[in-house]
């Protein structure tokens, strides 16, 4: 078996050589193709780590890409693209991206979410993590007990279930739609209020200073984020 690589889909030779010389760098393993037809192929054929893939190519919509990868393979998905919009990232994320950096983008901001994404990839053979440790913060999600220095924190029945939701899955992005629908239904996908209130209250618990949040993060327009 090969040694484990990140694939990057792309269709500009410009972009491909810059971002292989950034991860080749850093002594990542790069396999590189500009069509998604060329990509599964490598996806089938290799041990792939880590997708980064563009959305505009010249054989199809990366969207629809992701949401077929999905079924098949349990990488993660750092999407980049030119597109801006919120819009589409949010499309992107729902189908099932991890995150998402839009062009242009500095080659250390990509490096650092390479290396995010590579941290949160699940072990072969782990199991299910109950206990967490962020800051001055213990969650033991056995005990439903969350701690800060020791001391109990009390949080509401909503607080700790969005608590649940964003640590399921640290360093990605969480849509709007995805966390609302988590917590309270798929009736509230709407509500994003909701979680405007909510994540206050778990940064005003949880976060030293919750006007500068270290670890439940806003991704502007999108949904948050929460670092471990
Ligand atoms: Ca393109």
């Amino acid at each position: 078996m090969s040694e484990p690589a990140i694939l990057l889909i792309e269709d500009e030779a410009q972009i491909r050589r810059l971002v292989r010389a950034a991860l080749e760098g850093e002594g990542f393993r790069v396999l590189e193709c500009g069509t998604l037809k060329d990509g599964l192929a490598q996806l089938h054929a290799e041990t792939v780590q880590l997708l980064l893939l563009d959305l505009g190519l010249p054989d199809g919509d990366g969207i629809a890409f992701i949401r077929e990868l999905r079924t098949q393979f349990p990488l993660p998905i750092l999407v980049l693209s030119a597109r801006s919009a919120e819009g589409e990232k949010i499309r992107a994320l729902d189908a099932g991206a991890d995150d998402y950096l839009t062009k242009p983008y500095s080659t250390g901001e990509l490096l650092a979410r390479v290396r995010a994404q590579l941290r949160r990839a699940p072990q072969e053979g782990a199991t299910a993590e109950t206990q967490f440790r962020f800051g001055d913060i213990g969650v033991d999600l056995a005990q439903r007990s969350v701690t800060r220095r020791g001391e109990t924190v009390r949080l509401t029945p909503i607080e700790y279930r969005l608590l649940c939701a964003m640590l399921a899955e640290p360093g990605k992005v969480l849509t709007y739609r995805h966390l609302l629908s988590a917590v309270w239904g798929k009736a509230f996908v709407e509500s994003n209020h909701y979680l405007r209130i909510y994540v206050s209250h778990l940064r005003q618990k949880l976060e030293d200073d919750p006007a500068q949040p270290k670890h439940f993060l806003t991704e502007t327009g999108v949904g948050y984020r929460f670092q471990i």
